[in-house]
């Protein structure tokens, strides 16, 4: 066994001793392969996106922390997918003469999740999703460029993907192109400013003009920079005139990029433009429900009311709606609590649209609770924010918590400020604690009646 291996087991084993076995069985069981140790950080596979979240939002700093004791030199973990280690996965072709600095800008993988099989279509994106399918049956043939336009957090990165997956599912040699704007403007002035000046460019020519189909994310960056634009009007040119499939993002309509060459806007109008909308009620509920099926074994266990809950909160962006989502489960999972509306917004708490109303007004209130909470204990305030782990220190802290929570609502994030910077996860921790111990230890129940007397 390598070192970072050998690390890896020794915190898994100390960590076997804090965290319950099931949920040890679940989460760490597994995780036993390192993919590779680089600048100090130790890459350690995971088998899917939702352990891999929950990992990062619950565990992630305890086991650097134990990493930390066992090393001189300062280490971290990152977790990473195997899907994002084969990165480079059938999307490019192979090409033994390509440089390395080819090799660098191709290396621009599809997201693997981009497919047009968890797309959910609704009213809003119908029209733009079918455009999309029927180009990517057929692509190099008459709607071209297909423009899609909408607002951000929409599905148009998503959508163009798609095209992209769609393609290379029936002809693995074809070569997709990626890329957003921002990084066509990067690599062009990489290209034009490295030494050797003109030879290089033809990295970046070649390398664009290759094509079978590129797909340039957020187009309206280019808007106002008028150098780069030249050479993407080239870049269309060359493919639009070979007959390969060009499309574009943006977030608005081609007219509306008002600093763009007119040769352009031209261009973008001689295919097709598709809008994708705000979703309806119907549509976030099926994206939900269909996320729902990729983050959990037993999706039926999800109440349709939280359901509904977070779809009617998350009205405007679906990736904040899927963070959401994602944000919920792995709350419910982590403290064992059933996945129902009652706990959507304990387990949203921090990331609530309206959450940061009156957290000025909160600020003297907390400083007061501290106080009087240090005093109970007989400690003092900046006991209460250290890194103390001692067992009078922590349980004070959980009370102090649990205090501010019950009392005022207020966010767990805010919480975790007033405690010397500590994660939401870390006071959600501590609030839960409280919860259990009010149930089955009457001097807890005692500790929080008096101080609830003398806050009032
Ligand atoms: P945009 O590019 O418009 O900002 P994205 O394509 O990045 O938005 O989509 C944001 C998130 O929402 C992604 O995770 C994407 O998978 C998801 N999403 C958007 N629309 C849909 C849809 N119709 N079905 C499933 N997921 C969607
Ligand atoms: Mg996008």
């Amino acid at each position: 066994m390598d070192e970072s291996t050998n690390l890896l087991q020794t915190v898994l084993d100390n960590l076997k001793t804090e965290v319950k076995d099931d949920a040890y069985s679940e989460l760490f069981a597994d995780l036993s392969k390192v993919h590779k140790t680089e600048r100090g950080f130790i890459f350690v596979v995971v088998k899917n996106a939702l352990i891999k979240f929950r990992l990062e939002q619950f565990y992630l700093n305890r086991m650097n922390e134990i990493l930390n004791t066992l090393t001189d030199t300062k280490m971290m973990f990152k977790f990473i997918l195997e899907e994002e280690i084969d990165q480079s996965k059938g999307v490019f072709k192979d090409d033994p003469q390509e440089t390395k600095r080819m090799r660098e800008i191709s290396l621009r993988p599809l997201k693997p999740e981009y497919t047009f099989n968890n797309f959910v279509i609704g009213t809003s994106n119908r029209f733009a999703a079918s455009q999309a399918l029927q180009i990517a049956e057929s692509p190099y043939a008459v709607l071209n460029p297909l423009y899609i336009f909408g607002e951000v957090g929409l599905g148009k990165t998503h959508l163009m993907t798609a095209i992209g997956h769609f393609v290379l599912d029936n002809d693995i040699n074809k070569n997709i192109v990626y890329t957003t704007a921002q990084q066509f403007t990067e690599d062009y002035f990489y290209y034009t400013n490295i030494p050797k000046g003109k030879a290089e460019i033809e990295t970046f020519y070649n390398y664009y003009r290759s094509a079978d189909v590129l797909l340039v994310d957020d187009i309206q960056f280019l808007d106002g920079k008028a150098s780069t634009q030249e050479e993407f009007f080239k870049v269309f040119d060359y493919l639009h005139s070979h007959n390969k499939q060009i499309v574009l993002t943006s977030d608005r309509p081609a007219k509306s990029l008002k600093n763009m060459m007119s040769r352009l806007v031209t261009r973008f109008s001689w295919g097709l433009a598709v809008e994708i909308g705000a979703p309806d009620d119907a549509l976030r509920l099926g994206i939900l429900k269909k996320k729902l099926k990729s983050f959990v074994s037993n999706p039926e266990l999800v109440e349709e009311d939280a359901l509904n809950e977070i779809s009617s909160i998350f009205t405007v962006n679906i990736r904040e709606l899927e963070g959401a989502l994602k944000r919920f489960i792995s709350y419910c999972v982590s403290f064992d609590l059933p996945f129902n509306k009652e706990n959507v917004k304990v387990a949203l708490d921090g990331i609530l649209p309206d959450d940061n109303k009156s957290e000025a007004s909160d600020d003297a209130e907390i400083e007061k609770i501290k106080g009087i909470v240090a005093k109970y204990f007989g400690i003092s305030t900046s006991d209460l924010s250290s890194s103390s782990r001692k067992n009078k220190i922590a349980y004070a802290r959980h009370v102090f918590v649990y205090l501010v929570k019950t009392k005022h609502d207020t966010p767990l994030t805010s919480i975790g400020k007033a405690l010397g910077n500590r994660d939401h996860a870390t006071i959600a921790h501590s609030f839960q604690k409280i919860k259990d111990l009010l149930t089955s230890n009457p001097l807890t129940k005692q500790d929080i009646d008096n101080l609830t007397k003398l806050i009032d």
